[in-house]
């Protein structure tokens, strides 16, 4: 596999062309933004904690049916993807009230929500991302009724999936994002699943073992995600 041209440098990941034009390579960096860009850092080793965990979490999840972009890892950073286009939607998974939830809804952080909730929002830069209604997808194009029902069967098996293997390494998966592209006329997982795009709590103390860590100043931001990745046997 041959690592060709930048094709796009994004807040947390460069991705590159390959030999192959089906094929790109990511590349995931310690580098961290927040509040839209407004908050920026770096949390060294975050990268290699970042590209490992998803890439052992895709590969878990393709055994358990879901089609995902992985193909390789190449190294500690570094992963060979399917190239997919990206559908410009961040579907939000929750078990529990936490962030822009708790603050719309004036709910408790860590409440137990009665069912797991799936939400879509519009990835814009300049908008903020807002979240949108599930009928504006198709209205506008973004996604068909057919593509809509997929994700959010995905998104909730993932969730079933995920939950009680965090369970076990004493995480409590809160809520995330997952991110989802067309390739080959399917729909597929895309992107990353790792403590930039989780939360996680620390089931016995409820620590947050995430990026709110860098969010909110709280300090040993490093040492969580290397935790994360420790308990993760990665
Ligand atoms: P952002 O664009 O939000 O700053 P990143 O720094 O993570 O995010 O950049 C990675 C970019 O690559 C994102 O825009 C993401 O949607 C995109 N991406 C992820 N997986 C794939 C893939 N398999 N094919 C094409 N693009 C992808
Ligand atoms: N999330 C993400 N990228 C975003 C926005 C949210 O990965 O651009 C993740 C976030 O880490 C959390 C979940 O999605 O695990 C829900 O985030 P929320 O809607 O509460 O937004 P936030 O509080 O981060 O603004």
């Amino acid at each position: 596999m041959e690592k060709r041209e930048l094709l796009y440098e994004g807040k947390a990941k460069k991705v590159f062309k390959t030999n192959d034009p089906d094929l790109l390579i990511v590349d995931y960096k310690d580098d961290a933004t927040a509040w839209n860009g407004e908050k920026k850092g770096t949390i060294p080793g975050k990268g290699a904690v970042n590209n490992r965990m998803t890439n052992y979490i895709f590969r878990i999840l393709e055994e358990k049916g879901i089609p995902t972009h992985y193909v390789q890892e190449l190294s500690d950073r570094e992963t060979v993807v399917k190239k997919v286009k990206i559908l410009p939607l961040e579907v939000i998974v929750r078990n529990a009230a936490a962030g822009s939830f708790s603050k719309r809804l004036a709910v408790e952080e860590g409440l137990e929500l009665l069912n797991p909730t799936v939400e879509f929002c519009y990835k814009d830069d300049r908008l903020g991302d807002p979240l949108i209604d599930a009928s504006y997808m198709p209205a506008l194009g973004i996604a068909s009724q057919t593509e809509m029902n997929k994700m959010v069967e995905y998104a909730l098996t993932i969730n079933e999936i995920l939950m009680p293997f965090l369970e076990e390494k004493k995480l409590r998966l809160v809520d995330f994002k997952l991110e989802f592209g067309r390739y080959m006329d399917q729909i597929i997982l895309a992107d990353e699943i790792s403590p930039d795009t989780c939360r996680l709590w620390d089931t016995e103390t409820n620590d947050k073992m995430d990026k709110d860590r860098f969010r909110q100043d709280l300090g040993e931001v490093e040492e969580a995600y290397i935790e994360v990745a420790r308990r993760l046997g990665l």
